[in-house]
């Protein structure tokens, strides 16, 4: 495990690849990974199993504060437990998906949200990765990324990962369903899905993740490599 202080911050919409690069990058440099979409995607579940209209800010923050979250690194990727139970499968259902930009959306949850992301990341070594990281939960990450692709491309990908997982869906609502979330996150009045003035944009249209990883590898050594992310920074 790497002691230094570094941070790299991921950022982009659905189905850009991020979950999947920042694992295998995390990996590759024995950091900690950090999906904060699964935060977000817990409270959402808990919201729904508790019959919360996700647009009432109140509520919602309500559920947050009683809820036991916990995001636990493993072999397999995180797992991410609610009131210590294993949720990772349960958080990726199409109906989670559906209104997860709707509980993002409200500043009270993400204020509450963005405690417990910069909790995780206080001890340096994480790759993270959400839609305002570089923007707002770790503004001074040492390297950040934003990555895009074809609203095709991700709903492709996107779709394909739901029919392994037995849901049968089609390209065209996954593709809507894409874009209306797209939609609520990038014109939300609170932390949009924004690039950061200073990310790095990486297109993985048609760039298989591995190809991905070692480009955001060669920009870490451009700026100074895991040198540049001492104990002291
Ligand atoms: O990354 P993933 O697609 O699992 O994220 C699910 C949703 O959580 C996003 O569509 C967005 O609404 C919300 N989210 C967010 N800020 C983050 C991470 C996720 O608003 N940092």
């Amino acid at each position: 495990m790497q002691t230094g202080k570094c941070s790299i911050a991921i950022d982009g919409p659905a189905g850009a690849g991020k979950s999947s690069v920042a694992r295998i990058l995390a990996e590759r440099l024995g950091f900690l990974h950090i999906d904060t979409g699964a935060l977000y995607r817990v409270l959402t579940l808990q919201v729904m199993r508790e019959g919360v209209k996700p647009t009432e800010a109140v509520d919602v923050v309500r559920v947050a504060k009683a809820a036991k979250i916990q995001i636990v690194p493993g072999p397999q990727g995180i797992k991410v437990l609610l009131d210590g139970e294993d949720v990772s499968d349960a958080i990726r259902e199409p109906a989670v998906s559906e209104n997860v930009s709707l509980v993002a959306q409200h500043a009270e949850v993400r204020d509450y949200l963005l405690v417990l992301q910069r909790q995780l990341a206080a001890d340096g070594g994480t790759v993270m990765d959400g839609r305002d990281i570089g923007t707002v939960v770790l503004p001074d990450a040492e390297l950040k990324i934003f990555l895009t692709a074809s609203a095709e491309e991700r709903a492709r990908r996107r779709m394909k990962e739901l029919r392994t997982q037995g849901h049968k869906v089609t390209y065209k609502d996954v593709l809507l369903s894409i874009r209306a979330r797209d939609n609520l996150d990038a014109e939300r009045l609170v932390a949009p899905l924004r690039a950061a003035a200073d990310a790095i944009p990486i297109d993985t249209t048609g760039k298989d993740v591995d190809a991905v990883v070692e480009e955001i590898l060669g920009y870490l050594s451009a700026v100074g490599g895991l040198e540049g992310c001492s104990m002291d920074s």
